[in-house]
Parts: structure tokens; C-alpha cells; sequence
């Protein structure tokens, strides 16, 4: 690699850009799904129902045109997709895609009232889902009172099909007599994960075909890729424990893994004994991409063995930050065969922004560090109060902003929260601070913006603040993450009781428990004060009460 700081501290991958082929993600992933047609494309650990490339080929171009001719959905409609990992996630999604649709990939832990935010926020025209998940899907189409093609996949033989629900299996091995579907524009919308960005509530993040083909390419240079093709003798196992609704898993493993011809194991669903069976059963997997509690409960679990990892090459850590001193307890644990990774990105860059090159598998002393910015990507260190945002030199910690093919197009419908996340000349304000070191390596410090992070899953204060308040005897409230060894953050809430009135915190945290998903819940305590610090314009001042937590613990 040669030096990748410019003169004017703007930092970049130091290698050759890659060639971005102006193609729908359809168009471009088709190269793939032929060259591997043969070789298996996903395995559910739990049930072994598994598809082979050519089948995921085949069966996402059946449910195209369904998409078409049966429920009649036109280009730019928009299809919720509320799966858990399962081996049929890559045929519902390539399929929506195939049809010039757009995927909205929501959370299959989400409660109805949650999924009903997001399936009224995409306008969703109709719904993927399985078995398990079609009661509260239900719940939450009865909530938004629309009547949705609810698409249902049967998980395993003995199941039956609610009422109302159409048959996703049956659906997708019949061929429908339509026409070809013409590709549309690299340019238009194909993916729309929700994020909260640095404030507010969940946004559609608009992820054009071109952003998918970009961020795909750009990991796949030599200096980057840990990965090989798959041949006769070899294929690449990647277990699938991180949520594929979520970008990371979505890009990083799914979408990424047809390039190396890789085979995804699946599991639906995390507990303990599920992950340590899929390990003990599948040893051959040679690639894991986690978040770090993932690493820590490897790391401090007993039945996890050494010998569940000894085809290991590559664990890759992503979705939050996993500190030096836990690489190395991993390392002396399961053996230096083993090379860790970081990476860092952002739903709304698709999400890879940075890697660890190849350069450090032997240098050891960048350990905590998220690598540097992938190809065709420039990062910059800026004092956030700098209304030039001026690239400052090594060592300064300051916002970090990113630019590069993979920046989203915008949050969806809302232009001034667009507006104040990229700037008029293309960088993204990440709200994460971070500095570089002299050799253009990255590191990440802290999180500035709104946002907290639950074991690498999102939390946006000001959705559960919305909540809390709906709370007879509420008057106020603020949602602050605090440190958890763990989950790395867990949400704590700040309330302030109306006038004469006295909460009950017990039937309050009940309340917040019923109405959001698991990792949302107010593990982090619920604190009774006289007010929330805000500024003049009535912002929390989110920082503030952290602050205050860190250094006096109230
Ligand atoms: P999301 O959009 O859900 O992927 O969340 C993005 C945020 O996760 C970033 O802005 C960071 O705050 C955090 N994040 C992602 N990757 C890392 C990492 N490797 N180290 C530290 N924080 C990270």
C-alpha cells in the first residue's frame, strides 16, 4: 500500500479505485448466480432446507413476475420484508429487486406497533414473512387497517398457512406466463433499511442499485478481500448470526457472498444453545462476521471450544466497536490461525466505509483499529463547530465524514434531515468522533450523535421518548444509552412526573416493555427528576445527562 493521507488530510484506501459497472443490482449479481449455479447458496443450520445459486436464480425471477402480474405492483412500490435468517431471505429480497421494487427489510423482533410505524412510514405495498411471525405481522397489518398480500413462508412441513396468507414456496417454484421484466435505472431506489441517522426517529434510507453494486466491488479488491472462490475442493462457509435485515449482515453477507460463490449458514434466531450447536456441527465455517458481544460470549463462554473454530481464517467485527484487549483474549483462546477484522460503517453508506487491509494480518499493533477507507472512498477528520469542515491532520479527534459511490440518496421524503446529514459538497456527517494515526489507520472513539446502540441493533432516543410520554403521568422524558459491558449500551430513561402526579416506574417499564422490541427495553434503569437539560430551542441535551451518569452515576 503506499501512503493513503493526502497533503490536504484527506484519507483514502491507498490502493487502486475498482471499476463501478453501470448495472441494476440484479443485472450484476446474474454473473454470479450462473458462474456458481451448482453450489450451495444458504443452509438453515436448524432444518437444513438449503438452495443452491441456481435455484435462488430461478425462483427469485418467479417471484418478479408474481409481483407483477398477480399482485400487480409497479416499479418503485415498496415490499416489507419480515424475515428472521433463514435460507429464503436471498430469494425474497432479490426478488423484489428483480421486479423494480424496493425492499424495506424490518426487524423480525420488532412488536406489531413497531412494525406498523415502519410498514405506514415505506408505504408498503405487500409483505414477506414466515410461519412464526405471521400472527404479529397480522396484528400490525390489522393496525395500519390494510388488507396486504401477506407472502408466508412455511418453515418446516408440519406447518399450516394462517388464513389470508398466500404460500411464498408455492409461489416461487411456479413459473408465471409474463413478460420480462426490464431492468430499470442503477440510479433508482432498490433498498430502504430505517435508521435514525444522528437524530430523531426512524428514517428510510434510500440505497440506489448503483450504492448496492458499489459497496459490493469495493471490499472485493485484493488489499481487502479475505475471502476465495469457490472451486470443486473448496467453498467459503460463512455462518449467518447477525440480522440480515440489519445493512451489515444484508451487504457484508448476503448480497456479498455470491461474488466468492460462499455458502450461508443460517440460523433464525440466537440463543445460546442454537449458536454453540450450529459451531459444534458446522466446522468447516471459515469466515464469521459478528458484532462484539458475539465475540465476548465466544470469548467467556466455556462450551464454546477451540476446536469449533479451527478452519477459521477471519472473524470479522462490525456494528459497533470491539476493543484491542478483547481481540487478544479471542486470539489467545482460539489461536493465532485466526485473523480479527474490523470494519466500520452506516446504514446510510450502505454500510461499509472502512477495513482492515491485508497489510495488518502482521501487524499486530494496529489492533482496535477499524482499517482504513475501503476503495473509491475518502474520509475526513473535522471539528464539528468548523462550518468549512476542514480535514484536520493526524491523531486530532473530530467528527469523521465520509464520501464515496456507496452514500445513500437521501432519507426518504424528508429533505431537510437529507440536507443536514450531507453536506453540499457529498460528505456524510456520521456523527461518530474518530482520529487517524500517521499511517492512515482508523480509529473510532465515541458516538456523538443521538443514537444508541444495543448488541449492534439500533435504538433512537427519540422513539422511545415518544413512547415514555404517551405514559399517563408523564410530562417529559429523555433516552440516553449508558455503558454495558455486554451490549455495549443498554437505554435509560429520564422522566419528569406532571404536576401533583407520582409514576409508577414498575407499571411504567411494563408499559415500554409490551410496546418495543427486546433490545430496546429500559435495562438501563428509569430515573425520576425535576426537569430534562434542554438548550434555548428545547434540544435534550442528550450529552449532558450522559456526562453527568459517567462521572456521578445518577
Ligand atoms: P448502523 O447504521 O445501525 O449500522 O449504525 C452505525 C453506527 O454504528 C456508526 O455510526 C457507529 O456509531 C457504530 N459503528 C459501526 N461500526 C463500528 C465499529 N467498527 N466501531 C465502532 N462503532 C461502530
Amino acid at each position: 500500500l503506499t501512503n493513503n493521507i493526502s497533503s490536504s488530510f484527506i484519507v483514502t484506501s491507498g490502493c487502486s479505485d475498482v471499476e463501478i459497472p453501470n448495472v441494476t443490482f440484479p443485472e450484476f449479481i446474474s454473473t454470479y448466480h450462473n458462474k456458481y449455479e451448482k453450489f450451495t447458496a444458504a443452509e438453515c443450520s436448524v432444518t437444513k432446507r438449503k438452495y443452491t445459486y441456481g435455484e435462488i436464480r430461478s425462483r427469485s425471477s418467479n417471484l418478479a413476475k408474481a409481483f407483477r402480474k398477480i399482485f400487480k405492483l409497479q416499479n418503485g412500490d415498496v415490499v416489507a420484508i419480515i424475515l428472521k435468517n433463514i435460507p429464503e431471505y436471498p430469494i425474497a429480497d432479490l426478488g423484489v429487486l428483480k421486479a423494480n421494487l424496493i425492499s424495506t427489510t424490518v426487524s423480525p423482533i420488532f412488536t406489531a406497533d413497531e412494525i406498523s410505524r415502519q410498514l405506514i412510514g415505506s408505504n408498503a405495498k405487500a409483505v414477506i414473512t414466515d410461519v412464526d411471525l405471521s400472527t404479529t405481522v397480522s396484528k400490525a397489518l390489522s393496525i395500519i387497517a390494510k388488507k396486504l398480500p401477506m407472502l408466508t413462508i412455511k418453515t418446516s412441513k408440519d406447518q399450516y398457512l394462517p388464513e389470508n396468507a398466500i404460500d411464498f414456496h408455492e409461489l416461487v417454484s411456479t413459473t408465471v406466463d409474463f413478460p420480462d421484466i426490464q431492468p430499470c435505472s442503477p440510479n433508482d431506489v432498490a433498498f430502504m433499511p430505517y435508521s435514525s441517522g444522528t437524530t430523531g426517529f426512524p428514517k428510510g434510507v434510500e440505497i440506489t442499485h448503483r450504492n448496492l453494486v458499489s459497496n459490493i466491488l469495493q471490499p472485493s479488491h485484493e488489499e481487502f478481500d479475505y475471502m476465495s472462490d469457490a472451486t470443486d475442493n473448496f467453498q467459503e462457509e460463512l455462518p449467518a448470526v447477525v440480522p440480515l435485515y440489519h445493512v451489515f449482515g444484508h451487504t457484508m453477507i448476503m448480497n456479498y457472498l455470491p461474488l466468492r460463490g460462499g455458502k450461508m449458514i443460517t440460523l433464525p434466531g440466537f440463543s445460546v444453545n442454537s449458536y454453540i450447536s450450529l459451531m459444534k456441527e458446522y466446522q468447516k465455517s471459515t469466515i464469521f462476521f459478528m458484532a462484539p458481544p458475539l465475540f465476548l460470549f465466544m470469548i467467556e463462554h466455556d462450551s464454546v471450544k477451540r476446536e469449533y473454530l479451527k478452519n477459521a481464517r477471519v472473524m470479522s467485527n462490525g456494528a459497533a466497536p470491539l476493543a484491542a484487549s478483547d481481540e487478544n483474549r479471542f486470539i489467545e483462546k482460539f489461536g493465532d490461525h485466526i485473523t480479527i477484522i474490523q470494519g466500520y460503517g452506516l446504514t446510510e453508506m450502505c454500510p461499509v466505509c472502512t477495513l482492515c487491509p491485508k497489510i495488518m494480518e502482521n501487524e499486530k499493533v494496529y489492533r482496535g483499529s477499524v482499517g482504513r477507507p475501503i476503495p473509491n472512498t475518502q474520509v475526513k477528520i473535522v471539528n464539528p463547530k468548523d462550518a468549512e469542515n476542514t480535514a484536520l491532520g493526524p491523531n486530532i479527534r473530530g467528527e469523521l465524514l465520509v464520501k464515496g459511490p456507496q452514500l445513500m440518496k437521501g432519507y426518504r421524503n424528508l429533505p431537510e434531515e437529507t440536507k443536514k446529514t450531507i453536506t453540499d459538497d457529498g460528505w456524510l456527517r456520521t456523527g461518530d468522533t474518530s482520529y487517524y494515526n500517521e499511517q492512515g489507520f482508523l480509529f473510532i472513539v465515541d458516538r456523538f450523535k443521538d443514537l444508541i446502540k444495543v448488541r449492534g441493533n439500533q435504538v433512537a432516543p427519540a422513539e422511545m421518548e415518544g413512547i415514555i410520554r404517551t405514559f399517563p403521568g408523564v410530562a417529559d422524558a429523555a433516552v440516553i444509552g449508558i455503558p454495558d459491558k455486554y451490549s455495549g449500551e443498554l437505554p435509560r430513561a429520564y422522566i419528569v412526573p406532571k404536576d401533583g402526579t407520582e409514576v409508577d416506574i414498575k407499571l411504567l417499564d411494563q408499559f415500554v416493555t409490551e410496546k418495543v422490541a427486546k433490545y430496546k427495553q429500559l435495562k438501563g434503569g428509569i430515573v425520576v427528576v425535576k426537569e430534562i437539560p434542554k438548550n434555548p430551542s428545547g434540544k435534550i441535551l442528550r450529552k449532558n445527562i450522559r456526562d453527568t451518569y459517567l462521572e456521578k452515576g445518577i
